[in-house]
């Protein structure tokens, strides 16, 4: 209980009067009144609220509406605002192309070409040599056909898209033959039977989970048939005993019975990850020249680009899904598109690739690197942690992330943060969640794991002087 008489709702001054506080014209003049006057509601209604509960005593609210502190509470509400805007972080999960964080990191080369579409205008759907209009894909389709060895190529919003848009263009009010082993969910809202249904296509499951023949795609076909479906089993994996048909044979199939095969590959990488001493994954080049009539990939998985859905492919193939509709709908916009053709012309230099692009660059990271990272970090960030924890340098492995390989292991190294008290872990994770960059590790087997393979040496200054603030 408040040791004075409560307040009352009466003793609150109006909107006006506190607008016209000198201590008030500073903020007035920097954010403009309407907003000062939406924080200033904001404000009175909590304390209108602490005064119903009885919480605030009349001195208090006297205090309360004052010049200094009603600046203090504004620039509260300012703060709040102000962190409603998307905030770098330090991503230390391990997982390099991590969902949640924005996967792919873009190049300069892209963020200048982007920074160049948003600030001027560009020729994104104007042929400069004729002067009259453009294809706004013709550039980043030539790019694709370059690279990929494919006949055309389209572009859209994400792969998601790319996959609804080619079912509805191919297969609408058709089947679709997909094995029942690679009906999957990629997390949230996309499952290839609810996409299938989206797209207005009958999908038509083979097989079993985990074995399915040449035989049954075979048998499957008939006169509704649209085309045959190989999804990438990217999110997951099916161990023990297996059986699966293969592109090239799946692609033999479909051609023997007049049908396209189509491929939605997720990850899509366009070079070998096995110079990364990853196991191979198979590229759009490799899918196509295995015999597919259409491969889809994402722009931001393991190509490393922006958030984009590439389909590459047979040109009849590409011209009607052109022709539809959604195409229009789903299309990509100008900085998406000035960011995918950046990146995608460095991959016309394959040799300078890794040190070029960001998720390759980071993918590539060798263990010893890391580990003398972490060496090197050790002392500055033990001496800013509370006791009762201990922290040490470990070796761990990352993860591609965003479906890439989900058993793929990179050796990696970094901190391992173990507490002495209940709960000092969580603490300690959420205390990490509220730096000024927020810092994101993982929690697994009674310890926090930092994996630093994600911290960049330019940001390592950075980082370790926000550490350094994590006593305070
Ligand atoms: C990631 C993925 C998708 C979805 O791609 P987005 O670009 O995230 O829309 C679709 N299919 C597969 C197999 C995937 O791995």
């Amino acid at each position: 209980m408040p040791a004075t008489p409560p307040a009352s709702a009466s003793a609150l001054p109006s909107l006006d009067r506190l607008l016209r506080l000198p201590a008030l014209s500073t903020l007035i003049d920097r954010h403009g009144r309407s907003h000062v006057t939406r924080l200033l509601r904001t404000h009175l209604q909590a304390l209108r609220e602490h005064i119903g509960n009885g919480q605030l005593s009349a001195v208090h609210l006297q205090q309360a509406i004052e010049g200094p502190a009603l600046v203090a509470a504004l620039d509260a509400l300012l703060a709040a605002d102000a962190r409603l805007d998307l905030q770098p972080m330090f991503n230390l999960t391990g997982t390099v192309l991590h969902t949640n964080l924005g996967r792919a990191l873009l190049p300069n080369a892209a963020v200048q070409a982007v920074t160049r579409a948003m600030t001027a205008p560009v020729d994104l759907e104007f042929d400069i040599t004729r002067g009259r209009r453009g294809d706004r894909d013709a550039r980043v389709q030539a790019l694709l056909c370059e690279l990929t060895g494919a006949e055309a190529a389209t572009v859209v919003n994400n792969n998601a898209a790319a996959v609804l848009l080619l079912l509805n263009s191919l297969a609408n009010r058709r089947e679709v033959v997909v094995s029942r082993g690679e009906l999957v969910e990629i997390g949230g809202a996309f499952r290839i039977p609810d996409v299938m249904r989206s797209a207005g296509a009958r999908l038509l499951e083979v097989g079993t989970t985990n074995r399915t023949h040449p035989a049954d795609f075979a048998s499957a076909i008939g006169a509704r048939t649209a085309l045959l479906m190989e999804v990438h089993a990217s999110n997951y994996a099916i161990t023990g005993f297996t059986a699966k048909v293969g592109t090239a044979a799946m692609a033999a199939i479909a051609h023997e019975h007049g049908l396209p095969l189509v491929v939605d590959l997720g990850s899509g990488s366009l070079c070998d990850l096995a110079m990364f001493g990853l196991p191979h994954e198979p590229t759009v080049q490799e899918t196509l020249a295995a015999g597919a009539d259409l491969v889809s990939f994402s722009g931001d998985k393991l190509l490393g680009g922006p958030q984009a859905g590439i389909i590459a492919g047979r040109a009849d193939l590409i011209a009607r899904i052109n022709r539809n509709p959604l195409k229009r709908a789903l299309r990509m916009d100008k900085m998406g598109l000035a960011a995918l053709e950046a990146v995608l012309a460095l991959y016309r230099e394959p040799e300078l690739l890794v040190q070029r692009l960001p998720t390759l660059r980071t993918l590539a990271r060798a263990q010893q690197d890391i580990d003398a990272q972490a060496q090197r970090l050790l002392q500055p960030m033990r001496a800013a942690l509370a006791p009762g924890y201990t922290l040490e340098p470990a070796l761990m492995h990352s993860q591609i992330g965003s479906g890439a390989q989900p058993q793929a292991q990179l050796a990696s190294a970094g901190l391992r943060i173990t507490s002495t008290r209940r709960g000092g872990l969580d603490r300690l994770a959420r205390q990490l969640r509220q730096l000024p960059q927020p810092v994101l590790g993982r929690i697994a087997d009674d310890a926090l794991w930092l994996d630093l393979r994600c911290l960049q040496p330019d940001d390592e200054a950075g980082f370790l002087s926000q550490w350094n603030a994590l006593q305070a």
